[in-house]
């Protein structure tokens, strides 16, 4: 987090402090960083591992998303609901074509 992440965490209204000690991760609005090709989403959220409010962006692809606490300098899974569901169903879709193989195999010339 940069002075200005600080800032914003700082001032974050308690509203959203209340919802990210609960263990939400509350957006923070979007956001152009210097040297970005363009806005991010971030969000304010609790280091389960020190405690202290952090303010961060997902990085990685969204299978393995994470948001980054600088100051213990650790990953915090955040894939998404939206992509776990999609992860999951693909899941699915691919073992019921195993077992539709599995048990109506191709008939043989
Ligand atoms: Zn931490």
């Amino acid at each position: 987090m940069d002075a200005k992440d600080r800032l914003d965490v700082e001032n974050a209204p308690e509203r959203k402090k209340n919802l990210a000690r609960l263990g939400f991760k509350v957006p923070m609005g979007e956001e152009q960083k210097e040297g970005w090709s363009g806005k991010l989403p971030f969000y304010l959220f609790i280091c389960p591992n020190c405690g202290e409010f952090q303010k961060d962006y997902p990085h990685s692809w969204p299978e393995t998303q994470y948001l980054w606490c600088d100051d213990c300098k650790i990953k915090i899974s955040y894939v998404r609901l939206r992509t776990e569901a999609k992860m999951f169903f693909s899941f699915f879709g691919l073992l019921r074509q195993i077992l539709r193989f599995k048990c109506f195999p191709p008939a043989k010339k």
